[in-house]
């Protein structure tokens, strides 16, 4: 016979992902919320539970993702389904979220017309749908925000798009299979947003922890980490419209070569912000 509390002092995982998993199987076997796995932590869980707690324990143990194993992960204000075709939302992406939101704010305020946004290589939908989600309810959003969210990946896309339905946005954000920019035809946007694959091959990071699960070309570019960023940014240009903004997420040492990118092919003086940690993570700028 065991129980959370027993189950919780004999895993051999780490604690916040024993609780995260145990938390997850809980609800779905028995209904349980959180609180109610510290209120009854000492009574005895069926067997189907334990069965299947085996297991995950078994592949959490040979490292597969915490978010894999449950299909969901918090990201921002809203919970996505996750699986291994897309990379799993970091909590650092939050901040091209926030980043996005003032920019479109801005431009609410301002009363112009409709604001186009195009989020490039969506993945799960995580950053265009975070966007999406805080201006649900906002009477002129409504009505004039389109966000259109890109990905190469027919898998992604189908991720994204059940994301976008379960979180009932499907009015504000459309999906797209794009690489890059290659099926947008002529469109242009008022806000142009990325968090590319931006991890040099040889980084010895691919081959550590949850990445080795992860879709590898959401992580690299397969050379030195910047090739996207040469090609987005070139061909931005013709994308955004006058006063448009292209905000990217990169490595913590990639926002001097951004910067110069933007620089070389006209954009305004770049401007870089930090993540939690400290370290450079979105490089901003606009088109004149
Ligand atoms: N931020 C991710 C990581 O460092 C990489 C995601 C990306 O390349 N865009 O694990």
């Amino acid at each position: 016979m065991s129980s959370v509390k027993e189950l919780l002092t004999s895993t051999p995982l780490q604690s916040i992902d024993a609780k995260v998993l145990l938390s997850f199987l809980c609800h779905q076997f028995l209904g349980w919320s959180k609180s109610q796995l510290i209120s009854r932590d000492h009574e005895a869980l069926p067997e189907g539970l334990l069965l299947e707690w085996k297991r995950f324990e078994q592949q959490r143990l040979e490292g597969l993702p915490v978010a894999y194993l449950i299909g969901t992960k918090a990201f921002h204000n809203i919970e996505l389904q996750v699986n291994n075709s897309v990379l799993i939302p970091r909590p650092e992406t939050e901040l091209l979220v926030d980043f996005a939101i003032q920019e479109i704010e801005k431009r609410l305020s301002a009363d112009s017309e409709l604001i186009h946004c195009l989020d490039l290589g969506t993945g799960s939908g995580a950053i265009a749908l975070a966007i999406a989600f805080h201006f649900k309810d906002h009477p002129k959003a409504v009505e004039r925000l389109k966000i259109l969210a890109t990905d190469t990946s027919t898998e992604a896309l189908v991720t994204a798009e059940t994301n976008s339905a379960h979180l009932g946005l499907g009015h504000f954000v459309s999906f797209k299979q794009s690489d890059w920019f290659s099926t947008l035809g002529v469109q242009t946007f008022d806000l142009i947003i990325s968090n590319p694959p931006y991890i040099s091959k040889d980084d010895p990071h691919l081959k550590l922890g949850d990445l080795r699960f992860e879709p590898i070309s959401a992580l690299t570019d397969f050379s030195n980490g910047l090739a996207n960023y040469v090609e987005l940014i070139y061909s931005a240009k013709s994308f955004l419209l006058s006063g448009g903004c292209i905000a990217f997420e990169h490595g913590y040492n990639q926002s001097k070569e951004i910067s110069d990118l933007l620089l070389f092919e006209g954009f305004s003086s770049p401007q870089t912000l930090q993540d939690l940690a400290g370290l450079d993570r979105i490089t901003f700028s606009y088109l004149n």
